[in-house]
């Protein structure tokens, strides 16, 4: 887990300006363990800030802390003086400086230590210290051992930095269902509900907060923009910028359609694929071996874990669409397999 830095750790608590960063369009991991880790470093006394390259969804603004957020883009000089006054800079759930996006350059230049807890695969080597393992569900698992094992605080985990840490938990594992949800990070859940998690309650603000819309819009989807290719045993969803500006569509409202695609009985590989105007977004999901990671690194300038994975292109829907699908005969053998 400590794979880079052993000797700084003891530092932690000495240090006068502590910025926690995470990726762009943070998730609930992303949130989640830069709040709690937020709350614990405050606990100690630290002058601590927490600063995102961009807006998140709705799903996750109730976490507690939210209001601390520094949102980059609408505060830039507050930002980029904290960065760089900065003399530890936390990188939470990502393990390359582009995916802060506006905000790589400030970070790369910036004189802090850089501190990063992440479980992407293939980290790039901007960090002073690595507490990594791609084998964690979430960046909140990895942050629970950091406090626990490598600091021995796990008194001090209060329900607030609990309440974070169980929601990255249970957003990245999509409710305890993926693969690297282990009897470990069950232990750790059940920890986290003994240190005051209303579990029951985090849920419901997770997934029992859609708006109208969004789900008109998932009705609209399901209905309109998804198609099969069963000799790929693929599924896709194609979604124009018209689609998104009639139903009004929110960061974040697009996030879980692609598991639909995937829900499909036999659908192996899922994709979707949205017109964001400035530039097209996917989003890939699989089953098994098929590497949703590998397709984005290497053709549309993402990345991601082995069955989810993002990434982007600057050419049209249409294009992005026959794009993917021409990749799919190269993964024939992977797809079909029974
Ligand atoms: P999503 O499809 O939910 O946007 O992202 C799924 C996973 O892929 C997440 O773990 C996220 O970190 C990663 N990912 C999404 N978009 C990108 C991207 O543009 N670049 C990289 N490197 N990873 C991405
Ligand atoms: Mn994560």
């Amino acid at each position: 887990m400590l794979i880079k830095g052993k000797e700084r750790i003891g530092e932690l608590f000495n240090k006068k300006k502590v910025v926690i960063t995470t990726h762009f369009k943070p998730d609930g991991d992303a949130l989640g363990s830069s709040l709690a880790l937020y709350h614990w470093l405050k606990n100690k006394g630290l002058n601590t800030s927490v600063v995102v390259p961009s807006d998140y969804p709705s799903m996750i603004s109730w976490l507690p802390g939210n209001e601390k957020v520094i949102q980059y883009p609408q505060q830039k000089e507050f930002s980029q003086k904290l960065i760089e006054e900065a003399d530890l800079i936390f990188c939470l759930d990502y393990s390359s400086l582009k995916r802060t996006e506006c905000m790589s350059d400030v970070i790369a230049k910036a004189s802090a230590e850089k501190w990063m807890i992440d479980h992407h695969l293939d980290p790039d080597d901007f960090a002073d210290v690595q507490f990594w393992n791609n084998k964690a569900a979430a960046t909140c698992q990895l942050l629970y051992t950091f406090i626990t094992d490598l600091y021995q605080d796990e008194g001090n985990i209060t329900a607030d930095i609990a309440t974070c840490l169980y929601t990255g938990i249970v957003t990245d594992t999509a409710s305890f269902r993926f693969r690297s949800v282990t009897s470990g990070l069950h232990h750790i859940a059940a920890d986290l509900i003994e240190k005051g998690v209303n579990n029951w309650e985090v849920h419901e603000n997770l997934f029992n907060n859609n708006s109208e819309n969004r789900l008109k819009f998932t009705g609209y989807c399901l209905a309109n923009c998804l198609t099969v290719v069963p000799e790929y045993n693929t599924a896709y969803f194609i979604i124009s910028a018209e689609t998104l500006e009639k139903y009004n569509i929110q960061t974040g409202d697009t996030d879980g359609l692609v598991n639909y695609a995937l829900s499909i009985k036999g659908i192996k590989l899922a994709a979707l694929i949205v017109d964001r105007t400035k530039l097209i977004k996917l989003s890939l999901r699989s089953i098994g071996a098929i590497p949703c990671n590998e397709i984005c690194q290497k053709h549309f300038n993402g990345g991601g874990h082995l069955n989810a994975a993002g990434g982007s292109s600057h050419t049209s829907l249409r294009e992005t669409k026959e794009a993917f699908l021409s990749l799919l005969p190269e993964y024939k053998n992977i797809l079909t397999e029974e």
